[in-house]
């Protein structure tokens, strides 16, 4: 299965793709993950995409498009993947069609979690993630079980520095601008699912298992 995600920033994206990555084993690829993770290690791709993510913007379309191809090429992509946050661009969108049609293949489905902005900044402004492995949990949505304290690895907790008020909305814009007509890039390819993210998060992901059920 072949799938990407999309959606607002604070969706539900990469709390519903650990859950749909465990159950259909496929890799979970967040191009945002990628980021902070060389972020963290202080890499040179790191340190330029830090200059973007901080403020709310997109990190450049070539340098995004590079890393996804790489990320694709390897082995454990053959039998499919979840694609978190990528595209999030029309060139993103079109690199990403040549790249899967120049080796055989295509998305199964777009799948977009529809989430209307009133439920996005109190979603994104309660996001704690693990800074060691990237789970996220919401301080009233979804606390960990210790407060503070990650459920897989007891690390302590921390709140990206782009889920401030402001930066939240200047994503949101960005959003609107560059990510949002994607939607009807994928709905002209007749690719696209849509699920209703606003419930719990068990029954959000149970909506998107009868989705890709009937996926073909
Ligand atoms: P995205 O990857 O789309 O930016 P996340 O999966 O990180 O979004 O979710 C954003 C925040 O909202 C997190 O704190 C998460 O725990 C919480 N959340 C995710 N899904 C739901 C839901 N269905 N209801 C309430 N809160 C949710
Ligand atoms: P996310 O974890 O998906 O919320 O992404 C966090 C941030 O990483 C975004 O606000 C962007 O700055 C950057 N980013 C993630 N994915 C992309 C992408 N496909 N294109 C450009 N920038 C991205």
């Amino acid at each position: 299965m072949k799938i990407i995600l999309l959606g607002p920033p604070g969706a539900g994206k990469g709390t519903q793709a650990k859950l749909i990555s465990e159950k259909y084993v496929i890799p979970h690829i967040s191009t945002g993950d990628i980021f902070r993770k060389n972020i963290s290690e202080k890499t040179p791709l790191g340190i330029e995409a830090k200059r973007y993510i901080d403020n709310g913007q997109l990190v450049p379309d070539e340098v995004t498009i590079g890393i996804v191809k790489d990320r694709l090429s390897m082995d454990d992509c053959e039998n499919g993947f979840l694609l978190d946050g990528f595209p999030r661009t029309a060139m993103q969108a079109d690199a990403l069609d040549s790249f899967l049609n120049d080796n055989g293949q295509k998305i199964n489905t777009a799948l977009l979690i529809d989430v209307p902005k009133e439920f996005i900044l109190e979603r994104m402004t309660g996001r704690r993630v693990c800074p060691s492995c990237g789970a996220s949990y919401h301080i009233k949505f979804n606390p960990p079980k210790v407060e503070m304290k990650c459920d897989i690895c007891n690390n302590s907790l921390i709140q990206r520095k782009d889920d401030t008020e402001s930066t939240v909305k200047e994503r949101l814009d960005v959003y609107d601008k560059q990510t949002q007509p994607l939607i009807q890039y994928y709905k002209d390819q007749n690719n696209l699912s849509v699920v209703n993210g606003t419930g719990e998060i068990n029954e959000v992901f149970g909506d998107i298992c009868n989705i890709l059920g009937a996926v073909k």
